[in-house]
């Protein structure tokens, strides 16, 4: 592990935690302005952070199809998915203005150039598919033509949805120094924690010294379980499961892009950038619907030589209480028929969560199961 002298904690990804914050400057609101989608102002506020270091800017045409052919950028640093921003046409000035959807500014944007790229391409290569049903390549193919190439400077940060949980890659290593970790384990999610993920959780908290719980709060596809109501789930087994001391809590402000083994190298990356030695990959991470395999996503980091990606990826199967066991097991650990395992499907327990069951304790905490229900009744 390539460590950062001043905090011992693994170094950011490229060597340095990237700053693009910056004051607004005078004349900006002189300047062409380009409106931008939610998931590339998700993007624009994680290049501000340094959470996509080393990138400074969104992608020029060399790191592009660099990352397309061999998941690196022109450098060979290792890098999953594109950080791209689409425009119309190419801006007269060398700078611009970047804003969401109201007009409210909040970067500029230092032209470097645009370039033509090819959507089914880019869908085979970061999504491993070309179909309309994919929603992170229905998202793609809604997009402008072109790609817009620069690096950004960004005054004004977007409000996040939990300002409390809302914890920048400088502010994540500065808190996990401060407890005196080294070693650190992040747990990406976008669901609800049961039993099975404070399992892995735990399992993994064991060999290292403090754990990032870590929840993708940016857009998610609209059947998802809403961020406000996982947000509680959280806070509820946090608080009556983990030991205070050894847990953070914070958001992760990503779009989710769904596109499996990618993602999972992508988030990885992010991940080690907010000071993770270790990251947990389950079975279908990141997936939707079943384009990809069950283990691709764990797969996928042997593409890569371990000192490449230096954060450590730590797989899962899925884990299930088991009678015979009397604890919590995975088909890797318990020899018991599978009429020993508590296993529910999630289609069962959003209809006993939906009835206003509990589902049985082994398979979710009471606690976690009674937000759910009350969230079912609002
Ligand atoms: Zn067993």
């Amino acid at each position: 592990m390539i460590v950062d002298t001043e905090t011992r904690l693994i170094a950011p990804h490229g060597g340095e935690l990237v700053d693009r914050t910056g004051d607004r400057p005078s004349g900006v609101d002189a300047l062409e302005t380009l409106t931008l989608t939610s998931r590339e102002l998700s993007d624009l506020d994680m290049l501000a952070s340094g959470a996509l270091s080393p990138l400074e800017g969104f992608m020029g045409r060399e790191d592009y199809e660099s990352v397309l052919e061999s998941m690196r950028l022109s450098s060979g640093l290792p890098w999953a998915l594109p950080v791209c921003l689409a425009v119309d046409a190419a801006p007269s000035g060398d700078q611009v203005a970047l804003a969401d959807q109201s007009g409210m500014l909040y970067a500029v944007l230092e032209v470097e150039g645009t370039y033509e790229y090819d959507q089914e391409r880019e869908a085979q290569a970061a999504f491993r598919t070309t179909d309309h049903a994919h929603p992170g390549v229905a998202r793609l193919y809604e997009q402008k033509p072109l790609y817009l190439a620069g690096r950004v400077t960004v005054f004004e940060r977007t409000v996040p949805p939990f300002p409390e949980l809302a914890k920048d890659p400088a502010e994540t290593r500065a808190e996990f120094a401060e407890r005196g970790w080294r070693r650190v384990v992040g747990f990406q999610t976008r669901n609800p924690i049961h039993r099975a993920h404070e399992y892995l959780t735990k399992v993994a908290l064991e060999t290292v010294d403090g754990l990032l719980i870590h929840p993708l709060v940016g857009d998610t596809k609209s059947d998802d379980v809403p961020a406000a109501t996982r947000v509680e789930c959280y806070r509820a087994l946090l608080d009556g499961y983990y030991p205070a001391d050894r847990v953070v809590l914070s958001a992760f402000p990503a779009a989710m892009r769904y596109a499996g083994p990618r993602e999972a190298i992508w988030h990885a990356i992010c991940r080690k950038n907010y000071g993770c030695s270790h990251f947990i990959v389950g079975r279908d991470h990141a997936g939707v619907g079943d384009y990809y395999g069950t283990y691709d996503a764990q797969l996928i980091f042997d593409e890569f030589e371990p000192h490449e990606l230096d954060i450590e990826p730590m797989f899962f199967e899925h884990s299930f209480w088991c009678r015979a066991c009397g604890s919590m097991a995975s088909a890797k650990t318990c020899p018991h028929d599978s009429d020993q395992h508590v296993f529910l499907s999630g289609t069962k327990v959003r209809e006993m969560l939906g009835a206003g069951e509990l589902p049985p304790e082994e398979f979710s905490r009471p606690e976690v199961a009674e937000v759910l229900i009350e969230a079912y009744h609002r």
